[in-house]
């Protein structure tokens, strides 16, 4: 039976990481005022919370979408050979943009009952509209991520290569390092057996920016740690620009490996800090959590109606 917790199971993420870095109070939100949110006799701070939580905005949405369609392009592709044509893929893209777009313009009241089923986009939330600037932008990357995706190395690699062994094309997965449960979202993984390569794929729908190499060392550890790959040379992380149509592979090294176990420990750390209670992951008390000093910040953030209240 479903049980309800008071407090969330704590787990890491680089995710997580990145958001108590940019301001605590945003943390509180995302990992523990929203929980419990989605249930009906939950307070209204949680109900809040979860809601804001469930929030989106373009660029966010437009990325999901298209991970989630080359994750089931190539799902499709390994079980029976079929590949849709690119217009058809750019379409279904489109389909999901639009239809986030009326909910965000004409559904409030349903996304504010149910926020996981309907969307809500944070320019529309906050001011009312899209900005032109981002509609173009985004206009051209739906024009041109399928096709590149479609030619991309990587699924090259996947029709042509013969000698590949394919890991589950999970986005989610977790691994335990010193009893912490930690989150990866890797986008697909797979092996070429004549090289003795592991290749983790990263597909980028946003401009080359400067590459996150602890994201990068996180990947490589699991591997290391679950898949039991000995050998660090043995890891090749390929980023797929599909904006550009373009690819770049890193080799990491045991120092990047050691560094992001480094990090892993002072940030989980830190993480202990602002807990009442380690063992029950229950949180400091919500004013404990204070809030950035960066007003940037504030703007693009889903829970800035909150901050202004409370
Ligand atoms: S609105 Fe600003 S202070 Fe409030 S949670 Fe967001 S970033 Fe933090």
């Amino acid at each position: 039976m479903f049980e309800v917790k008071p407090y969330p199971e704590f787990s890491w993420s680089l995710s997580r990481h990145k958001t108590l870095m940019e301001c605590p109070r945003k943390y509180a939100y995302e990992y523990y005022i929203s929980h419990n949110g989605w249930l009906k006799d939950s307070s209204i701070l949680a109900k809040d919370a979860y809601r804001f939580k469930k929030m989106t905005n373009l660029e966010i949405l437009f990325g999901s979408a298209v991970h989630d369609l080359i994750l089931v392009v190539i799902e499709q592709y390994l079980k029976s050979g079929f590949i849709p044509p690119e217009s058809e893929l750019t379409q279904r893209l489109r389909s999901k943009l639009n239809s986030a777009f009326i909910d965000s313009k004409n559904r409030p009241e349903l996304w504010r009952e149910r926020p996981n089923h309907y969307h809500m986009l944070h320019e529309i939330y906050y001011n009312g509209v899209l900005p032109q600037d981002k509609v173009d932008e985004i206009q051209k990357r739906l024009n041109v991520c399928m096709g590149n995706f479609l030619t991309s190395k990587t699924f090259t690699d996947i029709r042509e290569k013969k000698e590949m062994q394919f890991v589950e094309a999970e986005r989610f997965r977790f691994m335990f390092v010193d009893g912490v449960k930690i989150f990866i979202v890797m986008d697909f993984l797979y092996r070429d057996i004549i090289e003795g390569k592991w290749i983790i794929v990263d597909w980028k729908t946003g401009k080359e920016s400067f590459e996150d190499r602890y994201q990068l060392a996180l990947y490589a550890l699991y591997l290391q740690k679950v898949l039991k790959v000995k050998r660090i040379e043995e890891i090749v992380i390929r980023n797929e620009y599909l904006l550009t149509g373009t690819h770049k592979t890193y080799q990491l090294t045991e120092t990047d490996l050691l560094k992001v176990e480094e990090l892993l420990g002072m940030s989980v750390e830190q993480m202990h800090r602002f807990l009442e209670d380690i063992i029950q992951n229950q949180p400091l008390n919500f004013n404990q959590f204070h809030k950035t000093n960066t007003i940037k910040k504030c703007d693009r953030c889903n829970y800035k109606e909150l901050c202004d209240m409370y």
